[in-house]
């Protein structure tokens, strides 16, 4: 088992395959707020999206700093995983707690790119951060669940086959713990898309093809349930980890493309007869976010170390997404602002990237909770929410 972030040949592999994707293209995409669907194609033609999937599965078996490697190459190349990066993390929760069945019928279908999982329904427009006060509901009636109910933020549903959905499935004051109750239905959208599923999308300040989502009466068999009933909330939690330390990769590949595009700005543009990177007033900035991103990098290698020992990454994981992500917008405020006006033109890209890694302070999960779990669960401190 690797311990590093390495993966030279990964890397390089997906560099090649990134470099078919130009600037041009990621700002047809965003004008348009297009699905980058050309991109997402070529990453699971070239079988990328199922590196994780182990390989009795048909997956690549390979560990999570495989993924890392592979996601950190897509943000520092100027693109954007965040169009597919879901079925990395979101296939984690059927892998640890699905059924054999569901394993076999599913898996080697996500791994041949013939099934897509792209979309996680959690977050809903009222409870917000507080996930137990969800108000989905699933309803056994014979052999089929029905639900009700809303979710926001719902990114990639309209690319996706298949959505992992947390839901209630036992009134909350009916359970002894608000965390009980709450149960993971894996939904084929293909069957009720149009019918007792509404996709509505939602323009957002990036091209993030995130919706909203409206379940009436929505049909989904009793089959389909991952794990036992009333345990979902575990099984969200146990796949947070996973998924903050790949986000966390790409910030790190975010910070190195801008500040190797700052650096390389700086060298060029000449400004009262010298190029504007001898300035300490330019270099300092681009210097300071390149400590911060190597800084956060050791934090993020911590976190993929004791995940791939099978320890408890909850901390590590946590600090790293906030490092990580407060790394990548120091990086791109260093950028922006070395390239002055320049930034804010679409053609330089660095007013894109600058949006896309703004996301990451909020989503999917915001500082605050972060800096509230250190608080609580490492320094002991009282439970503030
Ligand atoms: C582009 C985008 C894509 C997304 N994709 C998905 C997805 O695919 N699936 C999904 O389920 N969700 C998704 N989300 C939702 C995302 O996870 C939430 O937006 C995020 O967790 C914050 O929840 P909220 O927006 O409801 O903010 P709120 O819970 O309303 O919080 C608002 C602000 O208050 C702060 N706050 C709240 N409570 C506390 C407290 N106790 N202490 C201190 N500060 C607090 C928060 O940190 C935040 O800054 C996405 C969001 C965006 C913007």
């Amino acid at each position: 088992m690797t311990y590093d972030l390495d993966y030279p040949e990964i890397r390089d592999a997906v560099a090649k395959l990134c470099s078919g994707f130009s600037g041009a293209y990621w700002r047809d995409c965003d004008r348009a707020q297009a699905y980058p669907a050309e991109f997402v194609a070529a990453l699971t033609e070239a079988g990328y999206l199922s590196a994780l999937i182990p390989e009795e599965y048909g997956g690549l078996g390979l560990p999570i700093s495989a993924g890392c490697a592979i996601l950190e190459e897509i943000h520092r190349s100027g693109g954007n995983a965040a169009a597919c990066h879901a079925q990395m993390y979101t296939m984690g929760t059927l892998l640890r707690h699905g059924s054999d069945a569901q394993k076999r019928q599913y898996l080697p279908s996500i791994a041949d790119g013939s099934l897509r999982l792209q979309a996680f329904g959690v977050t809903e427009p009222t409870s917000g951060t507080d996930t137990t006060a969800l108000r989905t509901t699933a309803r056994l009636e014979g052999d089929s669940y029905l639900v009700n109910g809303q979710k926001i933020w719902t990114s990639r549903a309209e690319h996706s086959d298949l959505m992992l959905l947390l839901c209630r499935t036992t009134p909350r004051d009916q359970c002894a713990k608000k965390t009980d109750g709450l149960s993971v239905l894996l939904v084929d959208m293909r069957e009720v898309r149009g019918k007792s599923l509404t996709i509505r999308p939602i323009r957002a300040m990036m091209n993030h093809a995130t919706t909203e989502l409206f379940f009436d009466d929505m049909p989904v068999p009793a089959a389909n349930l991952i794990g036992e009933a009333g345990k979902g909330f575990r099984y969200i939690l146990s796949g947070m980890n996973a998924e903050r330390i790949l986000i966390a990769a790409e910030c790190i590949g975010d910070a190195k493309w801008f500040t190797e595009t700052a650096a390389a700005y700086a060298k060029e543009r000449t400004v009262f007869g010298r190029p504007i990177g001898q300035n300490q007033g330019i270099q300092f900035p681009i210097a300071k976010a390149y400590a911060g991103m190597r800084a956060a990098e050791l934090m993020l290698a911590e976190a993929v170390r004791i995940y791939e020992a099978g320890g408890s990454a909850g901390e590590e994981a946590n600090l790293a997404k906030m490092l990580c992500a407060d790394a990548s917008w120091a990086a791109a405020e260093a950028c922006l602002q070395t390239h002055g006006g320049f930034g804010f033109a679409e053609e330089y890209d660095v007013e894109r990237k600058y949006r896309e890694t703004r996301l990451y302070q909020v989503a999917p999960i915001s500082t605050n909770l972060i800096l509230s779990y250190i608080a609580e669960h490492v320094l002991g401190l009282p439970r503030s929410y």
